[in-house]
């Protein structure tokens, strides 16, 4: 979601020592796998609340760096763009990737061998083939009527 991710300086396992409400700024944002898949379109189906990722990606993301190309300035692109807090992990955790840290965590299960939390480097979570890297559509290019055709099956 973020541009480079800070993982510099921080305790071992910190996030098995305390509640994701007690995390720094820093911790907070170390969590980030970089995968990219929230910056997925989603379909949400009103009646069962299901929902369902897509492949069409969100107007600022990169799907070769699997980053938000405005960060710092993306609410002036993508007003509803969410800044995801401890405070509302409650409210967005069922839409959340189902690989995502902050989603797994919250639902208290481990985080995955491939975070670059645990291997100390940024590229296992492309290696791994979970982040959206190489494989978005742009939303430009895809009428919304379509995206029900690119829907994609978690995990991945
Ligand atoms: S889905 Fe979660 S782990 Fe992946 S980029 Fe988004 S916030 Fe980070
Ligand atoms: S503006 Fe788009 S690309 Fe940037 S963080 Fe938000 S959803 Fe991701």
């Amino acid at each position: 979601m973020s541009e480079g991710i800070d993982r510099k300086g921080l305790a071992k396992r910190f996030w098995e020592k305390k509640p994701l409400s007690q995390l720094n700024v820093k911790e907070w944002e170390a969590l980030c796998d970089g995968c990219g898949k929230c910056c997925l379109n989603k379909l949400e189906d009103e009646d069962t609340g299901e929902v369902a990722l897509t492949r069409v990606a969100c107007r600022l993301l990169d799907d070769a760096t699997c980053r938000c190309v405005h960060y710092e300035i993306r609410h002036q692109f993508v007003p509803e763009c969410i800044v995801l807090k401890p405070d509302n992990l409650d409210t967005h955790a069922y839409w959340m990737p189902q690989t995502c840290a902050y989603r797994l965590l919250w639902e208290g299960k481990p985080l995955p061998q491939w975070h670059p939390l645990l291997t100390g480097n940024p590229e296992t979570v492309h290696d791994a083939g979970v982040s959206v890297r190489g494989w978005t559509v742009s939303e430009f290019e895809t009428p919304e009527e379509d995206w029900e055709d690119h829907i994609i099956e978690e995990p991945i």
